[in-house]
C-alpha cells in the first residue's frame, strides 16, 4: 500500500487515527459525555452540525453557552437533560414551509431551557423516546416551557416524529406537524 501519499501522524495523533478518532488537529475534536461516559466526536462531517452540544447516544447536554451556540462562556456547566422534541421552521422563496425537528434541553440545575439541532448522527430511538418521554412532563416544566413559548410536539404528532426520525436521511419534513410550527429569528 501506498500509505506515504497519505500524511503520516505522529505519536499519539497515531494511536488517535488508528483506533477512527479523528485527530487532535482537525475540525473539532471530542468529549466524553459526562452523562453516559461515551466518546462523542464533534468532528462537523460526523455530525452535520456547526457546534455539537449533546452525546448521540444519550443526548445529554451540558449547561456550556451563555449567550449564542458555541461561546462556551456560562458558569453553570451543570447537566441539560433532554425533555422533549421541537419543531422549528425554515422557509424557502417558494413552496410549504418546512419544519426541522429540535431537541429541547432543560438545565438540571438552573433550569434554562435551550433547542438545539439534531445531528445527522444522533440515536433516532434515544430522540424518539425523549419524545414519548415528554407526555409526562412535570408540571413546573410544562409551564416554563409555555412561558417561553416552546411548543412541545405532542401525542398527535407522533406519525410525523416517526417518519422524521427514522423515515429520511435529512430529518426535514414538511410541517405536517399538528402543533404550531415554531418561528425562530
Ligand atoms: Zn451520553
Ligand atoms: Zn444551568
Amino acid at each position: 500500500m501506498n500509505d506515504y501519499l497519505f500524511p503520516r501522524p505522529a505519536g499519539r495523533e497515531k494511536s488517535r487515527v488508528r483506533y477512527g478518532l479523528p485527530a487532535r488537529n482537525s475540525a473539532g475534536d471530542g468529549f466524553t459525555c459526562v452523562y453516559c461516559h461515551a466518546y462523542v466526536s464533534t468532528h462537523p462531517i460526523l455530525s452535520g452540525v456547526e457546534n455539537r452540544n449533546h452525546c448521540l447516544f444519550c443526548l445529554w447536554s451540558r449547561h456550556l453557552d451563555l449567550y449564542a451556540a458555541g461561546d462556551r462562556l456560562s458558569a453553570c456547566k451543570a447537566l441539560m437533560q433532554p425533555v422533549g422534541l421541537t419543531v422549528k421552521a425554515t422557509y424557502k422563496k417558494y413552496g410549504p414551509a418546512r419544519g426541522e425537528l429540535m431537541i429541547i434541553h432543560a438545565c438540571s440545575e438552573c433550569e434554562k431551557l435551550s433547542i438545539n439541532r439534531i445531528a445527522a448522527d444522533d440515536d433516532p430511538q434515544t430522540a424518539f423516546n425523549v419524545f414519548e418521554g415528554s407526555f409526562h412532563l412535570e408540571t413546573g416544566l410544562q409551564i416554563q416551557l409555555e412561558l417561553s413559548d416552546i411548543r412541545v410536539l405532542k401525542r398527535s404528532d407522533h406519525d410525523a416524529v416517526r417518519t422524521s426520525l427514522f423515515g429520511q436521511a435529512d430529518r426535514l419534513v414538511e410541517a405536517f406537524f399538528k402543533s404550531n410550527v415554531l418561528e425562530f429569528d
